[in-house]
């Protein structure tokens, strides 16, 4: 389980393997964000390209 969060960078995905859990942040030093469009207009146009999908065989477990 991730327990240092960086309160610089909130982050409410809880499916991403870097996020805190218990806190609503994301637990790594810097994250990449990025664009999935030619153009992009709108905040859901753009991605964290950091996110890492977690591994559901260690939810609940302690690291
Ligand atoms: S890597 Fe991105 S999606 Fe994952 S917890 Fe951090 S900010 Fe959220």
């Amino acid at each position: 389980m991730n327990t240092k969060a960086n309160h610089s960078i909130k982050c409410s995905v809880n499916e991403c393997e870097h996020h805190c859990n218990a806190e609503n942040y994301c637990s790594l030093n810097c994250v990449t964000i990025g664009t999935h469009e030619a153009n992009p207009t709108l905040c859901k146009c753009v991605d964290c390209e950091s996110f890492q999908l977690k591994n559901k065989t260690n939810q609940g477990s302690v690291k």
